[in-house]
């Protein structure tokens, strides 16, 4: 994996002489490797040619033994001669072919079948080797040596040899790993400098806050990771890329400061370190995303099991100073196999995963599944027709009432629609997230409280009697400096006043910090005379001392604990905690989500004060809602069509 050999870390400083920058532990094992061949070789040779001048001396002296007659001066040697040689040389003394020689003059006095007679030099698969006679000068024996039982050894030594060198090599890249596959350096040692594999200078490509890889430097390994070594044959992963992204992590930064931010990066840092070990590449790719590349444990039940462990390790405490907190972790896993996709693409769906797994609920692990980039484009599309439909004002409003403990309607909260014009009612779960993202919530907001104003007037106009809207608001549109004024412009447009809309915002947004610009643009509203609603009350973490600060009017119980009345195993504990909570704080409560009057008992019973769901309404549009008023209006005792504002029982005199 990512390793950075000393002398290319060092050449992209620019501090190592050219002479001695092609001279890689890998080149010099190899020319190590050559050399030992090499010298293998001649060795071989030579000990072949000795013996073939031992096995050729004793030829020789066998034939001069032999009288006169038995060898005569030319002609062909006597086929007597000939068999005794034969049976001497046999196949196993190497000896291929024996020829006697005066001159240029050889006479045949041995060959093995097949054999070719023996000339000079290399006559495959003989040596040939010339043994000078001493006792008739001038006459040679010329030897056909076979060569190849060295050749055989020759190469077994070789395979030896190879087999060596690679294991010292390895051995030696995989000190070299080690400490960088943690994030105490990085870089892989085989990108040539200047080359967009090579690895940065050591400094430039680690995070200074945590250590780890920075996301140039994670972004380079992985792109080494993917182009160096051949895909696994089977077609099977032969990696993993993990994206993790903290949950609450900017809840940490806005309520405890900056610093103690910083400390949980860090402890975060070390505990991804120390679960995944050496053999992964991690990174920090920006803020409270980080990432890592997993090379040796390819199956994706390892990683499920390695998600799970993550995940535990990281939700621990983590002490920051005198304080204690934690955060969550999302992680999305895309198995990749080498080669098959650019760097880019394989980010960009463990990306994705990690999105869809916030999206479930945080404090998961998703892996990447092709459908998700369908759901990613199509996102993607809502974000070019968003702002189209704002300028179009394709946006209009339905409203779902809110009744009191005597079913009389109090109020009516506002649900945004889009009707698109190729797709149809988009729900506002698909582009108010969006919106959200890409600051259109901003203007939209704007669009949404200027259509709730305008059909509040529209139904007062028909003497229809509304105390209020409630409207719910994002972050976002808190933090815009231009929104009290514009919502006091829009009143004032419309002639209406403050008491006439009520905000809703969720638990999460109601607990940023103290110093933050949303808390005070909160804080001018409730002053002004609007009401405040906590929305989906229960499914954040809220502070108490932080709910009295703003002001706040209603909590809206979240539907899941309405829901879950009427399940098999329910256990009231906590439904009772936020009702008794809500009226011991003089605020009034709501449960959303009433579907059965089965939970509207058990509510009243638990001294719940007001309703809103299915069971009374679903979400009607303005015309719709007029005629549902006019049908409430026989049973409902106003006025002059003038309701009084949402009151609690005891406000009501039960
Ligand atoms: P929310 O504010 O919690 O709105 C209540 C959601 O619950 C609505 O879904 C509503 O139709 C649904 N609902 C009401 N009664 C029942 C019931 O008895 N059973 C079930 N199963 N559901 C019920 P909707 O309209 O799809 O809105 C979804 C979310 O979109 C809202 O959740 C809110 O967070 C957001 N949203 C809607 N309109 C706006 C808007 O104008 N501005 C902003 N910023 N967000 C909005
Ligand atoms: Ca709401
Ligand atoms: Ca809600």
């Amino acid at each position: 994996m990512a390793s950075v050999s000393n002398t290319s870390q060092a050449s992209v400083k620019g501090e190592v002489q050219p002479s001695g920058a092609w001279l890689t532990p890998a080149r010099v094992v190899l020319a190590a490797v050559l050399l030992l061949c090499a010298l293998q070789l001649f060795f071989r040779v030579s000990d072949a040619r000795a013996h073939g001048e031992i096995e050729g001396a004793a030829a020789l002296a066998l034939i001069e033994q032999q009288p006169a007659t038995a060898v005569p001066p030319s002609g062909p040697l006597p086929i007597g001669l000939q068999a005794s040689l034969a049976t001497v040389f046999t196949p196993r003394n190497g000896v291929l072919s024996l020829a006697l020689c005066q001159g240029p003059q050889c006479r045949m006095a041995y060959s093995r079948a097949g054999a070719a007679p023996c000339e000079s030099g290399l006559a495959w698969p003989a040596l040939c080797v010339a043994v000078p006679s001493r006792v008739n000068i001038g006459d040679t024996l010329k030897v056909g040596y076979d060569l190849q039982p060295y050749l055989w050894s020759a190469l077994l030594d070789l395979g030896v040899t190879l087999v060596l060198g690679a294991g010292v090599l390895l051995a030696w890249r995989g000190k070299q790993a080690a400490p960088q596959a943690a994030g105490s350096s990085s870089g892989s040692g085989n990108g040539k400098p200047g080359s967009p594999a090579a690895p940065l200078a050591a400094g430039a490509e680690r995070d200074p806050l945590t250590g780890l890889l920075n996301r140039v430097a994670f972004e380079a390994a992985v792109k080494r990771h993917n182009e160096t070594g051949a895909a696994t044959a089977s077609g099977e992963a032969d990696g993993c890329l993990m994206y993790f992204d903290l949950d609450r992590f900017k809840a940490i930064n806005d309520t405890h400061g900056h610093i103690a931010g910083d400390l949980v990066l860090k402890a975060v840092a070390g505990r991804l370190r120390y679960t995944l070990g050496n053999g992964a590449l991690i990174g920090r790719l920006g803020g409270d995303e980080f990432a890592a590349l997993l090379t040796d444990a390819s199956t994706q039940a390892t990683i499920q099991q390695m998600g799970r462990v993550l995940i535990e390790q990281v939700s621990k405490p983590i002490q920051m100073g005198g304080l204690t907190d934690s955060v969550g972790l999302s992680i999305g896993a895309f198995m990749l196999k080498r080669g098959e996709l650019a760097v880019g693409d394989i980010l960009h769906r463990a990306d994705l995963a990690m999105y869809e797994a916030k999206r479930g609920g945080r404090g998961r692990m998703m892996f990447f599944e092709e459908a998700m980039d369908a759901a990613s484009r199509s996102r993607a599309q809502i974000q070019i027709d968003l702002s189209k439909a704002i300028e179009n004002r394709e946006m209009f409003m339905v409203y779902q009432p809110q009744v009191d403990a005597f079913d009389s309607i109090r109020g009516v909260e506002s649900l945004v629609r889009w009707r698109h014009p190729k797709r149809g009612l988009v729900s506002p779960d698909e582009f108010i997230s969006i919106a959200e993202q890409t600051g259109l919530i901003v203007p939209l907001g704007k669009m949404i409280i200027d259509l709730v104003c305008a059909d509040l007037v529209a139904l007062r106009a028909q003497r229809l009697a509304l105390p209020y809207v409630s409207v719910n608001l994002s972050l976002r549109q808190l933090a815009d400096p231009a929104f009290v004024d514009e919502v006091q412009e829009a009143l004032k447009r419309h002639g209406l006043s403050p008491t006439d809309l009520e905000f809703e915002i969720t638990e999460s947004t109601a607990m940023v910090g103290q110093a933050a610009k949303e808390t005070a643009t909160l804080k001018r509203l409730s002053e002004m005379g609007f009401r405040l609603a906590i929305d989906d009350f229960g499914t954040g973490y809220s502070s108490l001392g932080r709910l009295l600060d703003l002001k706040v009017d209603k909590l809206k119980i979240d539907r899941v604990f309405v829901a879950a009345i009427t399940k098999p195993n329910f256990d009231p504990a906590l439904l009772e905690l936020m009702i008794s909570l809500a009226k011991r704080m003089g605020i009034k409560s709501v449960a959303e989500g009433v579907e059965n009057v089965d939970q509207v008992v058990w509510l009243r019973q638990a001294g719940c004060q007001m309703m809103q769901g299915d069971l009374y309404s679903r979400p009607m549009n303005h015309s719709q809602l007029i005629s549902w008023l006019r049908l409430q209006e026989g049973d409902n005792d106003f006025d002059e069509g003038v309701w009084s504002p949402t009151m609690t029982m005891e406000e009501s005199g039960v």
